[in-house]
């Protein structure tokens, strides 16, 4: 065996294999699958984004603005709009800029050695078991059932570990209280543990922080994840970022370094183009375009939820998300669904907790969600 050996055990990516399987449907009713499905944004880019990027690219013709290799943390101005948004709580030097989240969360899964076990909400965004699985990692599941109102408890385990924890959540869509969050941040410094904490949903917690350096001692034991893909629709153009205290350390080496480190070697920065486009889309103009966007997707996913509140149990919040509880099985329930001409997502792609569940997205348009409403309504009393 020369691969690591989860590869030759693995099957594929959660969504790749959702997107194979609503393409055959799609040929076998020779009609499109509206899709509930994906995490993927549907409104566009907002027209500031588009113009500082038309700028940018205008730059790069141009001998005396024309740049090279970016640098491989991200430009300063990127940094201090970064920044800026976190009001005082970050600086710029504590930011390291990525191509989007996914890449950070797998490539901090690939820095700690696999001895180091993994704390992982259970059900919970795919990747952080996927790589952890892919590094060899033991994995301990942190169930978060209607019984703990979705938020993972503080295990008995009181070993050194590596933890993530998202909020606002995917799929179950909860946000953290300041006080869930502090028990996290106390118990990841108890244990000498790592939190890796996915702020993806930032822009839609409502009441909840936005950030985990909003916690006392989270910049001694927290990397914070974020990214513009769900808020600014830079799904496609690729944006994201960690942000490294200072003052985190591990065994007495800074860990601000070591990403560096390995940012240095394994990664050759965000292109000067989107660099700019992110700069726009954090701007007070890209903000505002940013929080129509995410209340739009919040009324879809009010609204879906309030539909199927009406004769299933569903859990929705912040994130524009609806986990719905199915009275079989969340892989049922998305074939029956699929011949019906609605894609959802089987809620055990999130963990073993959402055998019966799916996932819908209120990132879907308005008139497919009212569209499958109905579809979804005909399954009534065998969902
Ligand atoms: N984190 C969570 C919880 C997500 O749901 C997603 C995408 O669906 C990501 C991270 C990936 O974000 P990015 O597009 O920045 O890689």
């Amino acid at each position: 065996m020369i691969l690591s050996s989860a590869y030759y055990r693995e099957g594929q990516y959660l969504f790749g294999r959702i997107e194979e399987r609503i393409k055959e449907a799609e040929r076998r009713l020779s009609r499109k699958v509206i899709r509930l499905s994906l995490g993927d944004v549907t409104c566009p880019v907002a027209p500031c984004v588009a113009y500082a990027m038309e700028v940018a690219s205008r730059e790069m013709v141009r001998g005396e603005t024309f740049r090279g290799y970016p640098p491989s943390t991200g430009f300063p101005f990127v940094k201090e709009a970064i920044a800026k948004t976190y009001r005082g709580l970050v600086n710029p030097d504590e930011i390291f800029v990525s191509d989007g989240a996914k890449s950070d969360l797998a490539g901090w899964a690939y820095l700690f050695d696999k001895s180091l076990p993994a704390l992982i909400p259970d059900p919970s965004y795919p990747v952080y078991r996927d790589s952890s699985r892919l590094v060899g990692r033991e994995i301990v599941a942190l169930p978060c059932t209607q019984d703990n109102d979705f938020v993972p408890t503080i295990p008995s385990f009181e070993g050194r570990s590596l933890i993530y924890l998202c909020s606002p959540a995917n799929p179950t869509a909860r946000t953290m209280t300041m006080k869930e969050l502090q028990e996290w941040v106390d118990y990841a410094i108890k244990t000498n543990s790592i939190i890796l904490f996915d702020a993806a949903y930032q822009a839609f917690a409502l009441e909840g922080p936005r950030s985990i350096y909003e916690i006392e001692g989270a910049k001694e034991c927290a990397i914070e994840i974020g990214s513009l893909s769900k808020s600014a629709s830079f799904g496609g153009l690729r944006f994201g970022w960690s942000i490294v205290p200072a003052q985190l350390q591990v065994d007495g080496i800074k860990l601000a370094n070591v990403w560096r480190r390995r940012q240095s070697t394994l990664f050759n920065g965000v292109s000067y183009v989107t660099q700019r486009g992110a700069e726009a889309a954090l701007s007070k103009e890209g903000l505002q375009y940013s929080a129509q966007c995410v209340e739009k997707y919040r009324q879809n996913t009010h609204y879906m939820a309030s539909q199927l509140a009406l004769y299933t149990s569903v859990q929705y919040g912040d994130a524009p998300y609806v986990w719905v509880k199915v009275s079989t099985n969340g892989v049922d329930v998305f074939e029956r669904l699929l011949e019906m001409g609605v894609s959802v997502t089987p809620g055990e792609g999130f963990g073993k907790e959402g055998y019966q569940y799916i996932r819908l997205s209120g990132f879907a348009k308005r008139e497919d969600i009212e569209h499958s409403l109905t579809i979804l309504s005909t399954l009534t009393q065998n969902l």
